[in-house]
C-alpha cells in the first residue's frame, strides 16, 4: 500500500485486478498523487473511492483521468446531492474557505468528478480473492463512508478519524450528525481491526490502539450528545445550554482528541440546530432590530463610542477578550469610521486567535481582526500557505 499525504491522506492500494485508490484528494494535489501512485504501480486504476465528497477528499482525479484512465468511482449515494449543492453554493463556499483557512486567493471548485457507482447502506467489491467492504456511516457529513477490509485487517475511517475531536460543528457549514458518528465509531470498534487508516493524520497500529481511538472518539461525542439532549428536554434555552455543557476534561486530554480544528463547544450548537429550531431563546432576537441599531443605542447610553472603547480596551487589558469582542462590535458598528473602535476591535480578535487552539475559531477571529485593519488601512495578517486549502 501508499500512503500520500497532503494536509489529507491518500491511499492506494495493490489487488491482483488493478489499483484501489482511496481518497484521491485536493484538486491542486491531483498531479502529485498521479506521479506517486505512477512511480510506485504501473498496475491500472481500477476503482477510485470516495470516503466523502469533501473538497480535500474528491477532487484529486484529474490527472488520472486525463491520462486516459477510467476506474470505477464510488461514493455513498449522498455524494451526488452534495456535489449538485457544491456546484450551486460556489460563491459561498468559496467565502467560508478563504475564512477558515485564511487564504484569499482561494477559489472553491466549479467542477466535480461525479462517482460512476453508489450505494446506500452497505457495498461488497471483490478484486480476485480480495473482499472490500463499504459501510455508509454519517458522521462529518451524511455521505461518508468506511472501508473494512477483512483479510488485511485493514480498517479506512475517513474523516470518522482526524487525530483532533472531532469536526462535527463547523460554524460556518451545513449540518453534521454527531449521533451516527458515535455509532460508526462503536460498529467500527466491533471490527477488531488491526491498521486504522485515517483521513488525516497518523496510522494506528495494533488491536488495542484502534480500539481506543474509536472508543474514546465515540465517548468524548456522547458525553457532549447526553449533556445536551438532558438539558433540551428540560426545556433550557440554547443560550443556557451551549454555556453549560463542556466536553470530558480526561478524554479531551488525548492526544487524538485535541480541539486544534473544531472546537466542543461548536458541536453543542450542531446538537441544538440538528434537534431544535435556529431561535436562540431570546424574544428580542425573534424579529430583531439590526445589530448598527442596536449598537448605537449602547453607545448612546454609554455617553458616546469613546466610553464604549475605552471600556473595551480596559476589559482587554485585563484579560476578558471574551467580553471585550461585544464591546469591539458595538463600538464600530455604531461609528465604522471611529479609528479608536477599529483599533479595539484588531486587537480583541488578534488575542481571541491567541486564547484558542481551535482551527475554526482562529479563522473567524482572524477575518475579523483584518476587517479592522482593513478599515485602519493596514495590511492583512494571514498565514502561511502551508495549511490552506
Ligand atoms: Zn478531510
Amino acid at each position: 500500500m501508499l500512503l500520500h499525504r497532503a494536509f489529507v491522506n491518500t491511499y492506494a492500494l495493490r489487488t491482483d485486478i488493478g489499483l484501489l485508490l482511496i481518497d484521491p484528494g485536493l484538486l491542486r494535489g491531483a498531479a502529485s498523487v498521479y506521479r506517486a501512485v505512477r512511480e510506485w504501480s504501473t498496475a491500472p486504476l481500477h476503482t477510485a473511492l470516495y470516503t466523502h465528497g469533501h473538497v480535500d477528499h474528491a477532487f484529486g482525479l484529474g490527472s488520472f483521468l486525463e491520462a486516459g484512465e477510467r476506474p470505477h468511482i464510488i461514493a455513498q449515494e449522498n455524494c451526488i446531492g452534495r456535489f449538485r449543492r457544491y456546484l450551486l453554493t460556489q460563491g459561498l463556499n468559496t467565502h467560508v474557505n478563504r475564512r477558515q483557512f485564511g487564504n484569499p486567493s482561494y477559489v472553491f471548485p466549479d467542477q466535480v468528478t461525479w462517482p460512476t457507482l453508489t450505494f446506500r447502506d452497505t457495498l461488497t467489491q471483490r478484486f480476485g480473492d480480495l473482499e472490500v467492504q463499504y459501510h455508509a456511516a454519517k458522521g462529518e457529513t451524511d455521505d461518508h463512508c468506511y472501508l473494512w477490509i477483512p483479510e488485511h485487517s485493514y480498517l479506512f475511517t475517513g474523516d470518522l478519524v482526524i487525530w483532533a475531536s472531532p469536526n462535527c460543528g463547523n460554524p460556518q457549514k451545513v449540518q453534521r450528525y454527531p449521533v451516527e458518528w458515535a455509532e460508526a465509531l462503536e460498529a467500527m470498534a466491533g471490527l477488531g481491526a488491526e491498521w486504522l487508516f485515517p483521513g488525516h493524520g497518523y496510522v494506528v497500529r495494533g488491536r488495542e490502539a484502534v480500539r481506543d481511538v474509536l472508543t474514546d472518539t465515540a465517548r468524548y461525542l456522547r458525553v457532549i450528545i447526553d449533556q445536551v439532549l438532558a438539558r433540551m428536554n428540560m426545556g433550557q434555552t440554547p443560550e443556557a445550554i451551549f454555556h453549560a455543557v463542556e466536553p470530558d476534561p480526561e478524554l479531551s486530554t488525548r492526544p487524538y482528541l485535541q480541539a486544534r480544528y473544531d472546537h466542543p463547544k461548536f458541536i453543542v450548537r450542531n446538537l441544538l440546530r440538528q434537534w431544535g429550531g435556529w431561535w436562540n431563546g431570546n424574544p428580542a432576537e425573534l424579529l430583531p432590530a439590526t445589530w448598527e441599531a442596536q449598537a448605537k443605542e449602547i453607545a448612546t447610553l454609554a455617553g458616546g463610542v469613546a466610553s464604549v472603547v475605552a471600556r473595551g480596551r480596559a476589559l482587554l487589558d485585563r484579560g476578558d477578550a471574551v467580553l471585550a469582542s461585544h464591546l469591539a462590535e458595538w463600538a464600530t458598528r455604531a461609528e465604522p469610521a471611529d479609528r479608536g473602535a477599529q483599533a479595539l476591535k484588531r486587537d480583541v480578535y488578534a488575542r481571541r486567535m491567541d486564547n484558542t487552539q481551535s482551527f475554526m475559531a482562529q479563522g473567524i477571529f482572524r477575518a475579523a481582526m483584518n476587517e479592522a485593519r482593513a478599515a485602519l488601512g493596514e495590511e492583512a495578517i494571514n498565514p502561511s500557505a502551508a495549511l490552506s486549502l
